[in-house]
């Protein structure tokens, strides 16, 4: 078995960007450009964190088409592991159509590729999971996850399969919220109504730290600050509320604190909280003083750790899209030299 690898779980899937003012869902032409990105916030933090050159492994379901077969070159050429990968001979990979308004603003415009039997992510298949996952938890520094499988019933299985067999096996669990309420069948704009705060809330009980964006941290918890959110759930989780250029707020061990972003000329923010979490999980599996399987978040220097995360993210919104532009160490390295620190 090659060294223990951060395990991500979840949806990789395409982002359709229609043209500004456009509709993604027509076809592209040459006055109508339509792009396609890779994403989906577990393969983003998992392609983030094979750049940075924390091994690290991705788990989840894709469909055999073009779309898997871009997922599959992506994770070789970075060298993600994906044994645990699985492959739907029926449903297809998931295209989110993303309307891009002329001012730059994003907005959800539904789904494309659903042949009647829904997407491949949502069908992940717990029996296989639970063949496939145990070898990659064993020793695995933490295992990332997000909510959305939880919005299909199997993925929903698979995730909680999985959560329970990272606790049997000591692997510390690290959230990312990542609240998209169109993937549950809500409206854009909602907050999580009860019965799904319900379903995600073992999630926030069982995590050993918690990246949310801060609209998600009000709406979960209501409160922006990370110490009180910490200190509702009984396991008292590292703590990260991000909020794009403003500063973000953080609770790691017994430390807290506000960090201002960085100053860059940000030209597309897509991805940078999951190059963040990437570049934070990517720090702690480092700079552990009391080792993987504590899953205590019990780090050096928790704001020098917090500092380089953010840098993760400042250097993504630097390029076109979640992945391209995920900074290497060296990167991230020229880059905190240049910031002067
Ligand atoms: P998400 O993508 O999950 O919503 P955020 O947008 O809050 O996450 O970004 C995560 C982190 O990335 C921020 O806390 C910040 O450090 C950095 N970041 C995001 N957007 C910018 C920006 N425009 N300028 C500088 N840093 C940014």
């Amino acid at each position: 078995m090659p060294s223990p690898r951060v395990l991500c779980f979840g949806e990789a899937l395409v982002d359709r960007l229609g043209p500004p003012g456009g509709d993604p869902s027509l076809p592209a032409t040459a006055d109508h450009p339509v792009e396609d990105r890779l994403g989906g916030a577990p393969a983003n933090a998992a392609c983030a964190l094979a750049r940075l050159g924390t091994p690290v492994a991705f788990l989840g379901r894709l469909g055999e088409d073009a779309i898997g077969a871009a997922f599959a070159a992506l994770f070789q050429e970075r060298g993600v592991e994906v044994s645990a990968l699985q492959w739907d001979p029926e449903r297809p990979s998931r295209t989110v159509l993303v309307r891009r308004e002329v001012g730059g603003e994003r907005r959800f415009g539904g789904f494309a590729g659903d042949r009647g039997l829904g997407f491949a992510d949502q069908a992940v298949d717990v029996a296989r999971l639970s063949s496939d996952a145990p070898p990659l938890l064993a020793g695995a520094p933490w295992v990332l996850v997000g909510t959305l499988p939880l919005a299909s019933p199997a993925s929903a299985q698979a995730l909680e399969t999985l959560v329970a067999l990272a606790a049997e096996r000591g692997a510390p669990l690290a959230l990312d919220v990542n609240w998209r309420p169109t993937f549950w069948g809500l409206d854009p704009d909602v907050d999580p109504p009860p019965l799904v705060q319900g379903r995600i809330r073992p999630l926030l009980e069982q995590a050993a730290l918690i990246k949310c964006a801060a609209e998600e941290a009000l709406a979960l918890f209501g409160t922006t600050d990370p110490v009180a959110i910490a200190e509702s759930l009984p396991r008292r989780p590292a703590v990260l509320v991000t909020d794009g250029a403003a500063p973000l707020r953080w609770s790691l061990a017994d430390r807290s604190g506000t960090l201002p972003a960085f100053a860059v000329d940000a030209v597309d923010t897509t991805g940078a909280g999951d190059a963040f979490t990437a570049g934070l999980l990517h720090g702690l599996v480092h700079g552990l003083v009391n080792g993987p399987q504590s899953g205590e978040v019990a780090a050096m220097d928790p704001e020098h750790l917090v500092r380089r995360a953010a840098a993760c993210g400042a250097l993504v919104t630097l390029g076109a899209g979640a992945i391209d532009p995920q900074p290497s160490t060296q990167q991230l390295e020229a880059f905190l030299r240049r910031q002067g620190g």
